[in-house]
């Protein structure tokens, strides 16, 4: 039996003739027919009007937080329970990163702990320049309640949706709406460019913008002249290739997604003390890693434990993403609320999700677990 891995990528066949396609124009370079089509496909399939593809979701978060002007002196607010590569740009830019807790309803930004931390700032003469939600393992984060406590301060809301491509917030496409949205094609995404990710915003001028600091920023003229500083963070023609022919096949990994959720719900719901992430009644999730919390007692396995009988099969599991403010380096950050997502980093476990995953793959994974908990 090959390593299950957490969430590889899964190719559909489709990507290599686009490939192909790519090499046969000659475009081997971050500019071309294929970047432009994928482009067109993800802002045709987002509903967010215009895209601009780049090297990575954390370039699309440093130009997105570039974009809102975020500097020096600035602070940027950002969901606790999220990944590293959502928030360093941040920090790099100069700004001063606060967190705010998650909700146990959605495990994403909390609105409360949000409308606290912007009244605090506000009390002390603060400038928050954005608020950075992340849409947790492909679950929305609740748009419409943060954008309305965000616009009575008129601070811009840019959605870290890198794990929610194809995910839906009452009928809209994640990200749909913000000031700007930043998305990922990593290769453990639900859809990958073997790396890649992309900003997208309604604001054509923004993504303008942000499309020329991508690019180094260079002025209109026949020679390099610059009066600005950008970065090179376009993504390549090539692995556009694979981006789309990946995009082709994007409603059938979210179903997937979805239905390994549910097997796994089924496999291992009966059992006392596991229980799996919610669904706000509002989204429609892509359900990237089907995640559970283990409660010890009730069970009879913690998630640590859980994780070493898998390991021990050869599949791959994680904890949840560990809070920002407990990393080392956010040690003097300060946090609103912080106490549900220490709870969920203690009590859970992301679980093999990868779209090429059997019926069967999920049935022995939960025997695995079920076996290890005593309960087989
Ligand atoms: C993957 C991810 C990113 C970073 O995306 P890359 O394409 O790997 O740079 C940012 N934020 C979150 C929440 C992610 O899961």
């Amino acid at each position: 039996m090959p390593r299950m891995f957490l969430s590889p990528p899964h190719l559909s066949g489709e990507e290599f003739e686009l490939v192909r396609e790519a090499f046969d124009s000659g475009w081997i370079a971050p500019l071309g027919p294929m970047l432009e089509a994928f482009e067109r496909a993800f802002a045709e399939m987002s509903g967010i009007r215009h895209c601009l593809a780049l090297s990575s979701g954390t370039a699309a978060l440093h130009l997105g937080l570039r974009m809102l002007g975020v500097g020096p002196g600035d602070v940027v607010l950002a969901s606790t329970l999220t990944f590293v590569g959502g928030v360093a740009p941040a920090a790099q830019l100069g700004a001063e990163l606060a967190f705010v807790d998650c909700d146990r309803a959605t495990w994403t930004m909390d609105p409360a702990l949000l409308e606290e931390a912007l009244e605090t700032y506000a009390r002390e003469g603060r400038v928050v320049r954005a608020v950075m939600p992340t849409d947790l393992y492909g679950h929305c984060a609740d748009y419409d309640r943060l954008q309305e406590i965000c616009d009575r301060r008129g601070v811009s809301l840019l959605v870290d949706a890198a794990e929610s491509v194809g995910s839906r917030y009452k009928g809209r496409h994640a990200g749909q709406g913000a000031r700007a949205a930043a998305f990922s094609f990593n290769g453990n995404k639900i859809i990958t460019a073997g790396g890649g990710g992309l900003l997208a915003s309604d604001d054509g001028a923004l993504i303008a913008e942000a499309r020329r600091l991508s690019q180094q920023a260079r002025d209109p003229a026949p020679h390099y002249e610059h009066s600005t500083l950008g970065y090179n963070y376009r993504l390549s023609n090539v692995l556009a290739a694979i981006g789309l022919g990946q995009l082709r096949a994007l409603p059938g990994r979210v179903e997937r997604r979805r239905e390994i959720f549910d097997e796994y719900r089924e496999f291992l719901g009966r059992a006392p003390g596991v229980t799996s992430m919610p669904e706000a009644e509002w989204c429609r999730g892509n359900r990237w890693l089907s995640v559970v919390l283990l409660d010890r007692e009730a069970f009879g396995l913690g998630p640590e434990e859980a994780r070493l009988a898998l390991e021990a099969r050869d599949i791959e599991s994680r904890p949840l993403w560990k809070p920002m403010h407990l990393q080392p380096v956010f040690r003097d950050a300060r946090v609103f609320g912080g106490a549900v997502s220490e709870e969920l980093f203690a009590r859970g476990l992301c679980l093999p999700s990868g779209t090429a995953m059997t019926r069967e793959d999920v049935r022995a994974v939960s025997r695995v677990l079920l076996e290890a908990a005593g309960k087989g």
